[in-house]
């Protein structure tokens, strides 16, 4: 039946970026469809262990800082060590550097594209080998942004990262498709968590973004929930390459 196709039983899935926000909704959301989940974050995700555990799902944590290429093995053994094998990864995890593009630092550009872009696709590439070895599939789900469309303002490295994304969503499909891997990415639009605290914080800028908002109001984690499990599923199968916006209609404006 059409809803067994939605269903995620016996999965393993890594969740970058699991501890808040958007990778916590979509970690929740994933547990709830069946399978069991690995969340990796420099902080602890215990707020996130907690949420899956109350409705009965299994649940384990990687510290891992993803700055650093060295951590790519322990996210991957990490995952096997817990639940003996892989089958989604959502790379969630994020960062933004705000600051005028004129006096743009090299700092903030570099510690962006490696968390956003590099990381997204080294993990993505260690995660694929595994996959191919299992011989049974997967699904990797990048999260882009409204700024992988879009220039935005004072956000030069994100913009840079997130266009990169979606690009390398379609690249990689392109080549793991042939091994039963579907690459896909959601592009949240103006989603209320910590990643948007500061633009919140500004009255004007947050009226500005919801009167141009056709739903009317900010994204919510819970948004984000019912697009992953979709792409995470059997239903997605024959979807490779896209980006799917949860965006209250803001692109379509
Ligand atoms: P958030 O609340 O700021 O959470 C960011 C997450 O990324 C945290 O779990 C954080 O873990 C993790 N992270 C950041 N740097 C890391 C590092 N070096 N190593 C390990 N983990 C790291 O952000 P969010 O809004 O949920 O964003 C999640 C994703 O959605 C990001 O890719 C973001 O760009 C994207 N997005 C967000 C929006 C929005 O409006 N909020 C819109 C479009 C796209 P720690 O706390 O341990 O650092």
């Amino acid at each position: 039946m059409i809803l067994d196709l939605f269903k995620l039983d016996g999965k393993v899935a890594i969740v970058t970026g699991a501890n808040t926000g958007l990778g916590q909704g979509m970690a929740v959301a994933l547990a709830q469809a069946g399978a069991k989940v690995v969340g990796v974050a420099r902080r602890s995700c215990e707020d996130t262990r907690k949420l899956i555990e109350r409705d009965g799902g299994c649940f384990t944590e990687v510290i891992a800082d993803l700055s650093s290429m060295e951590v790519i093995p322990l996210i991957i053994n990490g995952a096997l060590d817990a639940y003996g094998r892989v089958d989604i990864l959502v790379n969630n995890a994020g960062i933004i550097k705000r600051e005028d593009a004129i006096d743009f630092s090299e700092e903030n550009w570099d510690s962006v594209i490696q968390v956003n872009e590099k990381m997204v696709f080294f993990l993505s590439q260690a995660f694929a080998k595994q996959l191919i070895k299992q011989n049974e599939g997967g699904k990797i789900i990048n999260v882009c942004s409204m700024l992988s469309y879009q220039g935005g303002i004072r956000v030069p490295s994100y913009t840079a990262s997130k266009s990169a994304v979606m690009g390398l969503t379609k690249a990689m499909a392109n080549e793991w498709a042939q091994y039963n891997i579907n690459v896909n990415a959601i592009a949240p639009g103006y989603m209320a968590t910590n990643n948007t605290a500061q633009l919140r914080a500004d009255s004007d800028r947050s009226e500005a973004i919801i009167d141009r908002i056709p739903a009317g109001r900010w994204g919510t984690p819970d948004d984000m929930k019912g697009a992953v499990v979709y792409l995470a599923s059997d239903a997605s199968s024959y979807v490779n390459g896209f980006t799917i916006a949860v965006d209250g209609g803001w692109l379509g404006r």
